[in-house]
């Protein structure tokens, strides 16, 4: 294909793509331009040649007009002249023809002709002849020469036809060479006889050299004829057609000699060129001048001035088509690169794209459309109509519906957008969006969103359910309660159950996250299987689970609920291999009979779960008043206790422990009080866990320790003192700081400070704990385990950490002595404690049997309101005074 051809087809489809773009206005634009250009040069070309012909015409006709009236005026003398010579001659009496001939062949008469033709420039002057045509006299010559004119046309009409007074005629003359233009005048006697002929006559060159004197240009011509066409002059001399008679041809020419004035335009008999031509005849002679000019030559400037005007037009022509290629080619490169672009990016697109026209046919469509519903892009090309493309969609088994249908009903909403989600045979998910473009058709955008709405599908339900059990978390749980709210007012009456399930933590702290997981999943299992389809079942976060009994509000029903929550709770658990028994607090609120707003509702089952717990789990509360004033309380607990150490509330007390062997006191437990100013003592047990909850707990250890320290320098010998330290002061990462401090500023010895820690200290952060208790270690104080068997796996401590001494619990004491009793445990963590040279001391030994068990068993210390409860300082005091008096 060559170049152009090319560049024409490119050209064709471009222009056709952006049909009603700039581009096209450009071209069309371009070719008015060049077009109006064209038109107005040739308009304007054809104004200047018609008003050059005009001007010309203007110029031969005052040419014209001019010279008649010049010869007019010449001629008119002239025939004065010669009429007062006939005159002259009639006055003579003559009455016929021989008197004539007498009467004028005289000298006298000679004279008489020369005077009045003095002034003549003619050749031969003026002469008579008589009625035979001889010459009897003239104005130039006396005698005259022998010349007769019978035989002239002229002289026989004067003669023969007394109508014709004068006759004008070019006759070969006689006085001399060449032609001669004759006017000749007839003399007529006093009856009217024909006397004889007076005449002049004037050469061509004569009226030829006044034509010259005029200065016409090469290309024009001024000639003389006579009326009846005879050619008399004419400049530039043409001898051959002097004398021809021109009264022939063309209608135009004819016109010439047949009317007084004309002005035309015709090929000329001289030399056959296209003249201008301008005629006038004169007043009182039968001839006409006649100036003519070539057309050539009335167009010279015009023809230059046509050069110009062409070549000005030819070259804005060609310069706004080099303009037009230029923009042209620049925008096809530019349109050619869009187009590259917009290829590019159509077929890169995730989304099949179809844009169709108003009729219906396709005009883009992408490689992606083609894919995504494996169609021929031989059917589905530029140009196929919307209906054969769903057909073929049909026919190739990606399309079901109905195809006539389809079209008509996606044809009938062409001018909205339309958005809808359809399923394929594979299951694929496609959102196609049909969108009305500007030229009256449609843009459809398929979308595989399979994977999004999947997506979504998932985070919507991630968003509304527990990921570890599946169950409806607490945005659902609300949504749900908001409805059951509502329909309170048609009387439908429902229950939240607030399930916590007890000491959750400690299983998933001591045997792993795995298998807490695991437990929950099987305590959301259990929970499902004792409600009913209307209930739901929820999972609030951690250990809490949410029950919502449907249309009841009978307390007699949930009681039942409640107590087959917590049995079906109770049956053991089995957890990748471990055998778990759990336990619940379960908090009922009733709506309406506890509130029938959500959160009013929420707080109440919250309560009656937190009152649950507190009345020793393993239990269900319903919501009572009294709860949320126990809350309250406890607030204003919160904010008391905050004052309390800015004004000495607090005070500590000592516990002696005894040793079991020696029966004397070899070290005291500091245990915090707390004197309210309106409630009185308050219990630790009650306060303790408010300060680590408000954080209080960091300030008040720390008082406490320095209190105990300074308190236990005054002590006699080598009693210890034991401070209780909370995982709160632990996490502080201060503790061995502040340890270090109360030593230093008591000044007692770090060997007789023993730091009472719980197993909790070890199974929130083992690490961190153990490199604490390590450099505690290596201040030289001792460490305790507190409460030694109420966690879950104590014996895995002592493993990790040589602890100085375990205190066992008093859960194992106080049954000491009863039938089936815990002895055994304790025996085996005496021998377990003495196996790592760990002391044992038995907490909370409140009997003389108790005492003398445990000092069979090989325990070595003991705790206990047996010997002691914890008292005040200064008692403390005088009971070491009196125990080192009896030593003494
Ligand atoms: P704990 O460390 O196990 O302290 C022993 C508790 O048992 C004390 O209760 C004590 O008065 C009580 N007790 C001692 N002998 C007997 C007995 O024979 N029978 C009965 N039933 N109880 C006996 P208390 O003083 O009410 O303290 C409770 C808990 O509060 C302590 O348990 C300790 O964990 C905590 N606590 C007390 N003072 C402090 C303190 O200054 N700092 C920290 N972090 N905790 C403290
Ligand atoms: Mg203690
Ligand atoms: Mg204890």
């Amino acid at each position: 294909m060559s170049t152009s051809i090319r560049f024409k087809a490119r050209t064709r489809a471009l222009v056709r793509r952006w049909s009603g773009a700039p581009l096209t206005w450009l071209i069309v634009g371009g070719f008015v331009l060049m077009a109006a250009t064209a038109i107005g040069t040739a308009l304007t070309v054809d104004r200047f040649r018609r008003s050059a012909i005009e001007s010309g015409r203007a110029s031969l006709e005052s040419t014209v007009r001019l010279l008649a009236r010049h010869f007019d005026r010449e001629f008119a003398d002239f025939s004065v002249l010669q009429k007062s010579i006939i005159v002259e001659l009639e006055s003579h009496d003559i009455d016929s023809p021989d008197t004539f001939r007498s009467e004028m062949a005289t000298l006298a008469m000679h004279e008489v002709l020369r005077a009045k033709a003095s002034g003549w420039s003619d050749i031969a002057g003026a002469n008579v002849f008589d009625s035979n045509g001889v010459l009897i006299n003239s104005s130039k010559r006396w005698p005259v020469a022998d010349i007769k004119i019978s035989d002239r046309g002229y002289f026989n009409r004067l003669k023969n036809d007394p109508a014709s007074q004068e006759e004008v005629e070019v006759v070969p003359g006689r006085f001399g060479s060449g032609q001669a233009i004759v006017f000749a005048r007839r003399i007529s006697g006093p009856r009217g006889e024909f006397l004889g002929v007076v005449s002049r006559a004037i050469t061509p060159d004569l009226l030829e050299e006044f034509f010259a004197s005029i200065g016409l240009s090469g290309e024009s011509s001024i000639a003389m004829h006579h009326q009846n066409g005879q050619l008399l002059a004419r400049v530039p001399h043409v001898e051959a057609m002097i004398g021809q008679n021109f009264h022939r041809g063309s209608a135009e020419q004819m016109a010439v000699f047949d009317r007084t004035f004309v002005t035309t335009q015709l090929a000329s008999p001289v030399d056959g060129k296209d003249r201008l031509v301008a005629s006038q005849m004169l007043t009182d002679e039968p001839l006409v001048v006649v100036a003519t000019r070539t057309l050539d030559a009335t167009l010279v400037t015009w023809r230059t001035q046509t050069k110009f005007f062409v070549t000005v037009a030819v070259v804005s022509i060609c310069l706004l088509v080099l303009t037009l290629y230029l923009i042209f080619r620049q925008m096809t490169r530019r349109l050619s690169i869009e187009k590259q672009r917009l290829d590019t990016a159509m077929n890169t697109m995730t989304q099949g794209l179809l844009m169709f026209d108003q009729d219906e046919r396709l005009i883009v469509c992408n490689r992606r459309y083609i894919e995504m519903y494996g169609l021929s892009a031989d059917v589905v090309k530029p140009g196929a109509y919307f209906r054969d493309v769903i057909k073929h969609r049909h026919d190739t088994g990606s399309f079901s519906g109905d195809v006539d249908s389809y079209c008509d009903g996606i044809l009938g909403t062409v001018g909205r957008l339309q958005s809808s989600v359809v399923e394929t045979r594979d299951g694929r998910l496609i959102e196609i969006r049909n969108q009305p473009s500007a030229s009256g058709g449609w843009l459809a955008t398929h979308e595989d969103v399979t994977e999004r709405v999947r997506a979504d599908e998932r985070i919507a339900h991630m968003a509304h359910y527990d990921a570890l059990t599946d169950l409806p978390n607490r945005v659902l749980m609300r949504g749900h309660l908001e409805r059951r709210v509502a329909e309170l007012a048609e009387g439908k009456p429902f229950a939240i159950l607030y399930i916590d399930v007890d000491e959750f933590k400690g299983v998933n702290d001591s045997l792993g996250h795995e298998i807490g997981d695991e437990l929950l999943r099987q305590v959301a299992n259990r929970l499902r299987s004792c409600v009913g389809p209307h209930d739901l079942v929820a999972r609030l976060g951690g250990d809490e689970f949410a029950v919502i009994k449907a249309d009841t509000g009978d307390r007699a029903e949930l009681m039942v609920l409640a107590d087959q929550i917590l049995k079906t709770l109770r049956a053991s658990v089995y957890c990748k291999g471990q055998e778990i028994s759990i336990d619940a607090s379960i908090g009922i609120a009733i709506a309406p009979e506890h509130g029938d707003n959500l959160e009013e509702l929420l707080k109440c089952a919250d309560l009656a779960m937190y009152a649950a717990k507190s009345d020793g789990r393993r239990t269900f509360r319903f919501f009572a008043a009294e709860y949320d004033a126990k809350v309250r309380q406890r607030r204003q607990l919160g904010f008391d206790l905050r004052q309390a150490l800015a004004n000495s509330e607090f005070e500590v007390h000592y516990q002696p422990l005894v040793d079991l062997a020696a029966n004397v006191v070899t070290g005291c437990e500091a245990l915090l009080r707390w004197h309210h100013p309106e409630r009185g003592m308050v219990s630790p047990a009650e306060f303790i866990p408010l300060a680590e909850e408000t954080g209080l707990i960091g300030e008040i250890g720390e008082w406490v320790l320095k209190q105990a320290c300074t308190e236990a320098a005054n002590w006699p010998g080598q009693i210890r003192v034991a401070v209780n330290v909370s995982p709160v002061q632990f996490r502080s990462k201060t503790l061995a700081l502040n340890v270090a401090a109360a030593l230093n500023e008591s000044g007692l010895a770090p060997g007789r400070l023993e730091l009472e820690v719980t197993e909790t200290v070890l199974i929130r952060d083992d690490e961190e704990a153990l490199t604490i208790l390590q450099q505690l270690r290596e201040l030289g104080v001792r460490i305790a385990l507190d409460d030694f068997g109420t966690g879950y796996s104590s014996l895995s401590y002592l493993h990790r950490f040589p602890f100085d001494k375990i205190k066992i619990d008093r859960s194992f004491i106080s049954d000491i002595g009863e039938p089936e009793d815990s002895s055994p445990i304790v025996q085996a963590v005496v021998h377990m404690a003495a196996a790592r040279h760990m002391a044992t001391t038995a907490e909370g030994v409140e009997t003389e049997a108790q005492r003398e068990i445990l000092r069979r068993l090989g325990c070595s210390q003991m705790q206990g309101y047996l010997f002691s409860p914890a008292i005040p300082a200064s008692r403390l005091k005088r009971l070491l005074s009196a125990q080192q008096a009896s030593a003494a």
